[in-house]
């Protein structure tokens, strides 16, 4: 990268909420389902049909606003987006411009950048074209899908940076409840505004937006090779056109769709179908009460409170699921460590986010404390886990069926390791020059005696203290 120049970037994140139903009508809000089956006159703008506004919907906006640190507006206003496109029945989108739910807030990057937001707002997303061969068709299941759009300041300047603040308000929104973010199903979309300029040029350079990008790997990739071409431009002296380009992901470049349009174009104006939306103080500080604990006040919380060290921390707030099922073990059972490497260790080999974690926090924790209290040895807790993983069941009864339950109290094992020691006085004799294997010959001598039901650590333990005597 040409070193005289800098990059600027404004991002506009497009997230589809977790709602039951749509944002204006009572058709179902769900991914996957047979083409235009979710549809209704309301969501596919049958003329004369009315909108009726998602309650819902708009406490997540507050969350998602709340999570993000945003000023939460007193009123909001939903306003008319017109344009045309096959996608959008109604030929206009509902959507707002002069008074979003959410207005300022920011993110900070682990740099100490702080990214100021401009606004969070409320809107519908639009159906889906699909393309096959030389059709096309149309889902509008997507239509009327709450869709919230976060735009940032331009405040980003590398595809890192960029990277980070996306994965970072992911984060918030999917601790916060709001929305799954499944980037791979259309969830979450990505619009890039760059522009370059010269270092120490006290404007900013002409953008071009690149819109609908939906992986990581996308927004990377489309950053630097548009950072690049713009550069490339300038020094050859040419200017750059404000437009929207398209990024093509499999030949990796962008390419100019047409000329940008600013609001002006899309003659926004107040929504005559829906009522000005008031939003009480008293809401907002209820929301607030319920708002779930963000990644870095988890990742605080299990550092400070619980004493694990930072790896374990940002392992186990890598998914919510996992942070909430860790916090479901520790209100059952308070031995965070003890359950953090359950997690990093056994689950983390078996977890994928399809299938999700198939042991209850009940059955770990009755796993954990079965062992903690010696009652089975942490290699039998191991093959109950398993077992309940593959094919469920209850820890306690699996461990009776399995006769795992050691009933050998501590003194009744310290009772038996004595009894061996003063029965085998050659061994004995041996411990000096061969410890390891004389150890080892008197577990196995606990082991016989027990059946196998001593745990295995204790008994070693007991053992040693006696031949140190
Ligand atoms: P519009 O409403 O015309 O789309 P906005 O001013 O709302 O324009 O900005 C849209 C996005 O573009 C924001 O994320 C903003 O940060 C970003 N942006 C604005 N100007 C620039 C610029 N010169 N370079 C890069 N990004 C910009
Ligand atoms: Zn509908």
């Amino acid at each position: 990268m040409n070193k005289d120049y800098e990059v600027t970037i404004g991002l506009e994140i497009h997230a589809e909420l977790d709602t039951q139903s749509k944002v204006f009508c009572s058709c179902k809000n769900s991914f996957g389902a047979e083409p235009n089956t979710n549809c209704c006159p309301v969501c596919t703008g049958m003329p004369g049909a009315l909108p009726v506004l998602n309650k819902r919907a708009v406490e997540l906006t507050i969350m998602a606003g709340l999570a993000c640190d945003c000023e939460i507006s007193n009123y909001a206003v939903f306003e008319r987006k017109n344009y045309f496109y096959p996608d959008l029945s109604k030929a206009y989108q509902i959507s707002q411009l002069e008074k979003p739910i959410c207005v300022g807030g920011g993110i900070r990057l682990s740099s100490g950048k702080f990214v100021r937001l401009n606004r969070i707002h409320l809107g519908e997303d639009a159906g889906k074209l699909i393309h096959e061969f030389d059709q096309t068709h149309i889902d509008y299941n997507r239509g009327g899908v709450p869709l919230i759009e976060t735009v940032t300041e331009p405040d980003l300047s590398s595809a890192e940076e960029a990277v980070e603040f996306v994965n970072k308000l992911r984060d918030n929104f999917i601790f916060a409840g709001v929305a799954k973010c499944r980037m791979q199903e259309g969830g979450m979309r990505c619009d890039v505004n760059l522009s370059v300029r010269k270092k120490g040029s006290p404007l900013l350079g002409t953008r071009t937006e690149m819109k609908n990008l939906n992986s990581f790997k996308a927004i990377q990739r489309a950053i630097e090779y548009e950072a690049k071409r713009q550069i490339e431009a300038l020094e050859r002296g040419e200017k750059i056109v404000q437009e929207t380009r398209k990024w093509d992901d499999e030949k990796g470049v962008s390419l100019s769709m047409r000329s940008k349009e600013d609001s002006n174009d899309y003659r926004y104006f107040p929504d005559p179908d829906l009522l000005t939306v008031k939003i009480p103080e008293l809401t907002v500080q209820e929301l607030k009460k319920k708002l779930p604990l963000s990644p870095e006040k988890r990742r605080e919380l299990y550092i400070e409170s619980y004493g694990l060290p930072q790896y374990d921390a940002n392992l186990l707030t890598s998914s919510k699921e996992i942070s909430d099922f860790f916090d479901a073990c520790v209100a059952l059972l308070k031995e965070p460590k003890e359950f953090s490497n359950w997690i990093m260790t056994e689950i983390m080999k078996l977890y994928t986010e399809e299938v999700g974690i198939l042991i209850s926090a009940q059955n770990l924790a009755k796993i954990a404390e079965l062992i903690l209290t010696k009652k089975i040895t942490r290699q039998n807790g191991k093959q109950l886990f398993y077992e309940i993983w593959n094919e469920g069941g209850d820890a306690l009864e699996l461990a009776e069926k399995y006769g795992m339950l050691s009933s050998i109290t501590e003194s009744e094992l310290e009772g038996i390791v004595k009894k061996l020691i003063a029965e085998n006085a050659k061994a004995l004799e041996d411990y000096k020059s061969a410890p390891d294997k004389v150890i080892k010959f008197f577990i196995g001598g606990v082991m016989k005696e027990t059946k196998g039901k001593a745990d295995a650590q204790l008994a070693r333990e007991l053992i040693l203290r006696e031949l140190e005597r």
